[in-house]
């Protein structure tokens, strides 16, 4: 049998399948991969009326990782709480695979940093890594209604709080490799108000000590918030509970100005498989028409070596691939005002072939 990486491919909906057949085109470049295409989101529900089925469950946990285009689209908007939705397919594979950490970074391409909302001298040099719990807190805590008073309950156990907390050192660490710059860690919470807030304190100052080689330092939400796009390019790694890190990734996503490019990973417990798919959604107005930037997915399964395959070397060398393109200066139509030229999925494809 071959002992190339069995990848499961959720190409999902919309202009899933045209980023995703790109992104494949990349990884062969590299090596041998071996792929496994599956259903997920709304033609998952087109075959088999489920977003996601335990067949395709169970092929993404016993793969050694797996990449994400996107899901959804219109033809599956509804209201009726009962009807399949294709976000369901996200959710039960995030909780199925045991996807507790979700790892996004933002690393501006030089050429693209003036797409970004922030002066040039502000945004230059940003290179951080929001890592967000993802299995815990408000948004899976006790919630109701009781007459003209609602509640939702944040709640986080220290064994959740120190998976995550390695999680970030960790990537620290793998981030800074080989480039002889000290790794950091900054830890945001609500110490200052929150209960849960003192203990997710506690806990990370208790696992930094394993990481001496990693600074750590604290900063309240609020703060954070602020210094995220005052002082961006002082961050290195960014660990955060659920919901804090949902707006902070929001928010450090828009620093680039461009959804485009933006990749992410979600990992689970060591050895585990991971998801790999870039943040953007289906993008359903451009499906089919071959205009779709792929780089976001391309940076996805660089992602996906680094982070789920352990191929730094190659992440690496898609990462470069990327800027190369970028600086001498090829755009998708999202990268550039309406009316400017730009080129399409296959051409910006082609190029980062050559570069790698
Ligand atoms: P979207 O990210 O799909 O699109 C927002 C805008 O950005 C659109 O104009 C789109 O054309 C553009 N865009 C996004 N990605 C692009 C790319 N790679 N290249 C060029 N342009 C790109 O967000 P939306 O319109 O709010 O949602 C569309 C569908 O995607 C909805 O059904 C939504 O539920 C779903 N969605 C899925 C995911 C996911 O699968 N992880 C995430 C967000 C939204």
């Amino acid at each position: 049998m071959s002992d190339a990486p069995r990848i499961v491919v959720l190409a999902g909906d919309g202009i899933g399948p045209e980023i995703v057949d790109a992104t494949t085109k990349i990884l062969d470049s590299l090596g041998e991969f071996t792929y496994e295409p599956q259903l997920l989101g709304g033609c998952s529900i087109d075959e088999h009326g489920t977003a996601l089925t335990d067949e395709v469950l169970e092929a993404c946990k016993s793969a050694d990782a797996v990449l994400l285009g996107a899901v959804g689209g219109p033809k599956w908007d509804t209201t009726n709480p009962d009807d399949p939705r294709p976000e369901q397919g996200l959710l039960g594979l995030r909780k199925g695979m045991g996807l507790y950490a979700n790892l996004r970074p933002v690393r501006p391409s030089p050429a693209l940093v003036d797409a970004s909302p922030l002066r040039q001298d502000v945004i230059a040099g940003t290179d951080l890594l929001v890592v967000r719990e993802l299995t815990g807190g408000i948004y899976f805590g006790a919630s109701g209604r009781e007459g003209d008073r609602a509640y939702d309950t944040c709640e986080y156990t220290a064994a959740e709080i120190e998976r995550i907390a390695r999680t970030a050192f960790e990537a620290a660490r793998r981030r800074a490799e080989g480039s002889g710059r000290k790794p950091k860690v900054t830890s945001v919470d609500k110490a200052n108000v929150l209960e849960s807030s003192r203990l997710w304190r506690e806990v990370v100052i208790r696992v930094a000590p394993d990481y001496d080689d990693v600074t750590l330092d604290h900063l309240l939400v609020d703060n954070a918030a602020m210094q995220l796009v005052s002082r961006p390019a002082d961050f290195d790694v960014i660990v955060a509970e659920n919901l804090f890190g949902d707006i902070l990734s929001d928010e450090a996503a828009m620093l680039t100005g461009s959804l485009g490019m933006l990749p992410s990973a979600s990992l689970g417990a060591d050895g585990d498989p991971g998801l790999f798919e870039p943040v953007h959604g289906s993008a359903p107005d451009i499906a089919g028409q071959g205009v779709a930037n792929p780089l976001a997915t391309f940076l996805s399964a660089a992602l996906m070596l680094r982070h789920g395959l352990e191929r730094p070397d190659e992440a690496a060398r898609i990462e470069a691939a990327v800027d190369a393109v970028l600086a001498r200066g090829l755009r998708t139509a999202d990268l550039v005002p309406s009316g400017t030229s730009s080129v399409g999925t296959a051409e910006i494809t082609s190029a980062v072939l050559d570069e790698l």
